[in-house]
């Protein structure tokens, strides 16, 4: 039988292993076996982590199925002082983000799945657990999608309070911007909502400002009129890669500023480029819209023209994507639009990143995201967010890097490492990022002197304990900067 919160032992001031332990047994004697799994915790719960550089064992795994639970949860761990880390789809590559080895509790938020669509469908209610390809596919049959995860597995809570770039974002903003109210359990374990209403304080910190404030057990989004896209990938030969980011370039300043219904996502590499084209609503063949790239030869088409469910589309992506049990790591810096700038950078990261594939076999890309000043404008429209976007159009550039050894994540880092202090040196963008930022990155920063000020006003009037900055093991921590 679980025994109660309020009966627990009054604070240890014990070595950190043993308070780990106690409070897994804490936790396990409060809330039951079922959701407090103890050490030594099945392998399988530990691989979900997408990378291997954040599969580590934790003294316990509790998996929440509710936000009562939570609060109980994130009480023990005050009274015990022990570290955490909060997993939703555990996407990050960044080490300690969504994992933690021992002395420490991983909150597994996976159980918190559950996926509720109002009436009139124009609201889903999405538990941070969830994926967003089940989020997707539970709207399909009401002829709405959601502006979230481009890829099916990827996690409802993390890309959520980093922002969340998604196939419609040129058109409604961040997946964070379509937030309408997010239920929240803070440091002491009281639960709020948070919203344009209540709490609106909180609310704008949630959308952008990462684990800073609480742990979100249910997020409202607003639902958009889609279903089935125009969508078709070609492949461009390596000879290619300058012609494709200079037309990419041009496409950006011309039709892709104003027709809102079209984007790209196109990734490059040593070996070429993959370019698919995306429409919001079905079509018969291409649109005009993207002619800019009408005159670069095709190597293959990966897709041919077609209309697609937008679930459907999202399968299409994950095929892009190295799902191997390897180790990976993303990066992000902001850019101008400039197709002379997108070139000498390709040149700078491919001569490293061959060098580095030579001795390594690492794989690693360059993708060139397309921001729409729309995309900002929509932000500004729900109230704003921690990430301030200069309303000019702009690119987000990123890599997905792969490979196999620990003894060679130095090496292989140093060229995306490289790539984006060049990048900083030639780019009049300072933003970088949150859900595309490396483990020495510094997303907050980033957002400018008075986000930083506000979302510091936040953590300090909604967690003044800090419990997500002293007891969180590791993410993009307010801590971390020094000045709140
Ligand atoms: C292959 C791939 C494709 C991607 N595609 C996109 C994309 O299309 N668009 C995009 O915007 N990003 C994309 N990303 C980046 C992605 O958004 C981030 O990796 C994001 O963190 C994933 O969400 P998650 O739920 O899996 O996060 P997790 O890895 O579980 O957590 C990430 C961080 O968020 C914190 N956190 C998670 N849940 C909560 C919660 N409920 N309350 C408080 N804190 C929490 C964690 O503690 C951690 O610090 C992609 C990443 C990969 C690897």
């Amino acid at each position: 039988m679980a025994q109660s919160v309020d009966n627990l032992p009054s604070v240890r001031n014990n070595a950190p292993a043993t308070a780990a332990v106690e409070a897994c047994l804490a936790a396990q004697g409060a809330l039951g076996a079922d959701l407090v799994l103890l050490a030594p915790v099945d392998q399988a719960i530990v691989d979900v982590n997408w990378s291997e550089t954040c599969r580590a064992a934790p003294s316990c795994v509790i998996q929440p199925t509710s936000a009562q639970i939570v609060s109980a949860v994130l009480q023990i761990i005050w009274q015990f002082q022990v570290l955490f880390a909060i997993r939703s789809g555990g996407h990050s590559p960044n080490p300690g983000w969504a994992s933690i080895g021992e002395p420490g509790i991983l909150l597994d938020m996976s159980r918190l799945d559950t996926v509720s669509i109002s009436a009139d469908a124009s609201v889903v209610s999405v538990g941070p657990g969830q994926q967003w390809g089940k989020v997707v596919e539970a709207l399909s049959p009401h002829n709405v999608t959601v502006v979230g995860g481009r890829l099916p597995s990827l996690g409802v809570g993390g890309l959520l309070l980093g922002g969340g770039f998604s196939f419609f974002s040129g058109e409604y903003g961040l997946a964070a911007d379509n937030l309408r109210s997010a239920e929240v359990v803070l440091g002491n374990g009281t639960i709020v909502e948070a919203s344009a209403q209540v709490n609106p304080d909180l609310f704008w910190a949630l959308k952008g400002g990462g684990p800073n404030f609480g742990i979100v057990t249910r997020f409202d989004l607003v639902t958009i009129p889609i279903q089935r896209v125009y969508a078709e990938v070609v492949v461009y030969a390596p000879a290619e890669t300058h012609t494709f980011l200079r037309a990419l370039a041009a496409w950006q300043l011309g039709a892709g500023a104003s027709d809102l219904r079209a984007t790209v996502l196109a990734v490059s590499s040593l070996g070429g480029t993959t370019l698919a084209f995306i429409y919001s609503q079905p079509v018969a063949a291409r649109p005009d819209t993207f002619a800019a790239f009408a005159d670069i030869p095709v190597l293959a088409t990966a897709l041919p023209p077609t209309n697609l469910a937008v679930l459907e589309l999202m399968q299409v992506g994950a095929g892009q994507v190295n799902e191997a049990a390897q180790r990976h790591d993303y990066r992000a810096v902001s850019t101008q639009i400039d197709g002379d700038l997108y070139v000498g950078m390709f040149d700078f990261w491919a001569e490293r990143a061959a060098d580095v594939h030579s001795k390594t076999v690492a794989n690693q890309s360059f993708v060139i995201q397309p921001i729409t000043s729309n995309l900002a404008q929509k932000g500004l429209e729900n109230g704003g967010n921690p990430l301030s976007l200069d309303p000019s159009g702009m690119s987000w550039w990123t890599t997905l890097i792969d490979w196999e050894h620990a003894a060679d994540d130095d090496v292989v880092r140093s060229v995306s490492i490289a790539t984006t202090e060049e990048w900083k040196k030639r780019s009049n963008i300072g933003l970088e990022y949150m859900n595309d930022c490396s483990r020495d990155q510094d997303p907050l920063a980033s957002y400018g002197s008075e986000s930083v000020a506000k979302v510091c006003d936040v953590s300090q009037k909604y967690d003044p304990d800090k419990v997500f900055q002293k007891l969180q093991q590791d993410g993009f921590l307010l801590k971390k900067l020094g000045v709140c």
